[in-house]
């Protein structure tokens, strides 16, 4: 078993950043926008040895067996929804991936948004997954532990509720220790590499792994992304193709990792739909689920993440 340096990360990493996510419900959106592409047109040039593709992340786990088939690599593919408007694209998404034979997960904010009921059991009766993403979207989660058990209570009981066994911290910030508390199977905070986070220390890894909080203490697996969130791609980057998306997931593909997708509702604009100020066509989405598609037929394990999870616990339990 291992634990990722996220687990421990000196929280004055990254300062400037985790300064900006403190201020930034006061800045107006578009302000907001504005800086968070500075920072990251800034930071770009002294990252690229590390992003889209670290190529320390490769090593596979010990008495690794590979994939459930044999198959040459994993794919998840999971949504988080962060407004209402995320909320009423859901059924697009899940209407797209349904058609291309593709399933995955939707983590929705339970106390930013109403979260219908009905769509929640549209989404598990038709093979899809719903998780747990934080309790509002704010980044207050780790400021003190005291703040965070308080959350956490409240959130286990969403994860009862709606019967979910996954979970993903708002604006990825996580510590991977505190949330033993939380009474899931897996989380999916992290990432192997993503230095535009506002905490950015990545795990290292493009394969999942056991967070272990001692003999006494619960498992969970932590799930890490590891193809680039479309908001950092299209929205702050302003990327006009799939290029970058293609190139990890080729590069993963190769190396028989797992590609683990974050994508947003929030943000894409599909048929029909005026394109707002921080939206991309959902034509991206589609042309990446069509690329694997083509490129790789038959040579992925498609889960859903609590499958991967599940899968996870399984293998390192008999090569332990
Ligand atoms: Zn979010």
């Amino acid at each position: 078993m291992r634990s990722a340096p996220c687990a421990f990360v000196d929280p004055m990493l990254n300062y400037q950043n985790r300064i900006f996510y403190l201020i930034k419900p006061l800045i107006p959106r578009r302000l907001q926008l504005f800086l968070r592409r500075k920072i990251v047109q800034r930071k770009l040039s002294t990252v690229k040895h590390i992003w889209p593709i670290d190529e320390k992340a490769v090593q596979r786990p010990e008495g690794w067996a590979g994939w459930p088939d044999g198959k040459r690599f994993a794919l998840v593919l999971t949504h988080d929804v962060e407004l209402a408007r995320g909320h009423e694209r859901c059924r697009d998404i899940m209407a797209l991936e349904k058609q291309m034979g593709f399933r995955s997960s939707f983590n929705f904010v339970p106390e930013r948004y109403d979260v219908s009921a009905e769509l929640r059991n549209e989404l598990t009766r038709n093979g899809f997954e719903v998780g747990v993403h934080g309790l509002y979207h704010d980044g207050k989660y780790y400021t003190s532990k005291k703040v965070f058990q308080k959350r956490a209570v409240k959130i286990n009981q969403y994860l009862q509720e709606w019967e979910c066994v996954g979970f993903r911290s708002p604006s990825m910030l996580c510590n991977l220790e505190w949330i033993l508390d939380l009474n899931m199977e897996y989380d999916s905070s992290t990432f192997d590499t993503d230095p535009f986070e506002p905490q950015s220390e990545g795990t290292g890894t493009i394969f999942p792994f056991i967070v272990n909080g001692g003999p006494s203490r619960k498992t969970y697996v932590e799930l890490p992304y590891t193809l680039v969130q479309d908001f950092t791609l299209f929205i702050l980057m302003k990327e006009k193709n799939i290029d970058i998306w293609k190139k990890k997931l080729d590069w993963i593909a190769e190396k028989g990792g797992m590609a683990l997708i974050i994508t947003h509702p929030d943000y894409m604009r599909f048929n029909g739909e005026k394109q707002g100020f921080e939206e991309y066509p959902a034509g991206y989405y589609r042309a990446f689920l069509e690329y694997i598609q083509e490129r790789y037929a038959g040579q992925y394990w498609q889960a859903l993440p609590r499958d991967m999870a599940g899968f996870w616990r399984k293998f390192t339990t008999d090569s332990a």
